[in-house]
């Protein structure tokens, strides 16, 4: 478990707003870890954190 360098999707392929609203930075979320890493875009962009990456610390 450990803090990743925030990542976020622009895809809308099959992702709900748990994981494509939200921006990750936790190598161990959930939500972030379903995100292929061909649709992960590097940054916030500008979007809040993940509930799930802000649970796991
Ligand atoms: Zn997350």
């Amino acid at each position: 478990m450990a803090k990743v360098a925030p990542y976020h999707t622009t895809s809308n392929e099959n992702y709900p707003p748990t994981h494509r609203d939200v921006h990750h930075d936790h190598d161990d979320c959930k939500y972030g870890k379903d995100i292929k890493p061909w649709h992960r875009v590097s940054g916030t962009g500008n979007k809040p954190r993940c509930k799930e990456c802000e649970r796991l610390g």
